[in-house]
């Protein structure tokens, strides 16, 4: 517990005096100041490119980012994992790392490689696999308590957490990823089902599978979550879970879930050799068309054929997604 008590920033529970985004500021605050990589790697975010890129029924925005390249890169092999020392267990992050305790299971940290301006990695203080059926009460509560100012998302084991042994949520600025926006647009929205107050809707054109979930009561959710994992784990089995990645926010009186059924992780062209390769390695803020391209000749030259091509393979496609209520 010296470990934990040591990277303790501040601790967050229910009866906190400051709200949980005000805690995180003061961390964000805190680490740029002490902890040189942090500083550099936010710095370095204000002079990241971003260009649009407009596909056919829908557009997406790629961000050249050079400080991704660990992580976009990043070995997830079984022998890879077992052969690294975890980044998030407590014992060893860098001396000048600390967190928020959060409900005290999570340790909420700042990424020193961020995508966005306040990028945290909300971690559990125990070393245990990345699978989230356990914990969508602590995702729904951890969005509402990040809420109006962040969206929490989940890579799945299998589709990008770059720590797939270890339990992890992240958190975004609300409103930066582009599939937030297009969530509530109506000309998207294609409701499939209602099930116990719970909306499922179909997001139309965009080029990969999205379903919206929305709903007021978190044990509904959660209950209409879990069969939708199990059916999905049914239809297209992953290793633990179904391959997915998931965007969820908290805007009251309602939570959306932003889910993204998945094939693979990486497309084939992130394979190649030489010229060939694209170091592009979907994961939920790609997935919700914001495509980090660590390599500047990659940023430079992606265009609109080679994301669709890119979703149309990562994701589930249409039949399959069929078989989801047939
Ligand atoms: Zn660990």
């Amino acid at each position: 517990m010296t470990a934990l008590t040591e990277k303790t920033f501040a601790s967050y529970h229910p009866a906190s005096a400051l709200p949980l985004p005000a805690l995180l500021s003061q961390l964000l605050e805190n680490q740029q100041r002490v902890w040189p990589l942090a500083a550099e790697g936010y710095a370095a975010l204000q002079y990241a490119q971003v260009r649009a890129v407009q596909c056919r029924t829908f557009a997406v925005a790629l961000q050249f980012n050079p400080k991704r390249l660990v992580s976009t890169g990043a070995k997830v092999d079984a022998g890879s994992i077992r052969g690294r020392r975890c980044f998030l267990c407590v014992e060893n992050l860098p001396p000048e790392q600390q967190g928020v305790l959060y409900a005290q299971t999570f340790l909420a940290l700042c990424n020193p490689l961020p995508i966005f301006p306040a990028h945290f990695t909300i971690a559990h203080i125990q070393h245990q696999p990345q699978i989230l059926a356990a914990h969508f009460a602590t995702l729904l509560q951890l969005a509402r308590d990040l809420s109006p100012a962040f969206t929490v998302f989940y890579n799945g084991a299998q589709c990008g957490a770059s720590a797939p042994d270890h339990l992890h949520f992240q958190a975004a600025p609300a409103g930066g990823i582009p599939i937030e926006p297009e969530a509530i647009k109506a000309s998207r929205r294609e409701r499939v089902r209602e099930i116990d107050g719970v909306v499922i809707i179909m997001l139309k054109d965009l080029g990969r599978a999205v379903l919206v979930l929305e709903g007021t009561a978190a044990e509904k959710l959660i209950r209409v979550l879990q069969q939708l994992l199990v059916k999905m784990q049914t239809i297209l089995p992953g290793a633990d879970e179904p391959k997915i990645n998931l965007l969820c926010q908290y805007q009251a009186p309602q939570w959306r879930i932003m889910l993204f059924p998945r094939r693979k992780h990486r497309p084939d062209v992130f394979f190649k050799a030489g010229e060939a390769k694209v170091l592009i390695s979907p994961a939920s803020v790609d997935m919700g068309g914001l495509i980090v391209t660590p390599m500047e000749k990659d940023f430079q030259a992606v265009d609109a054929e080679m994301i669709e091509a890119i979703f149309r393979e990562v994701s589930w496609d249409e039949t399959t997604m069929r078989k989801l209520w047939p």
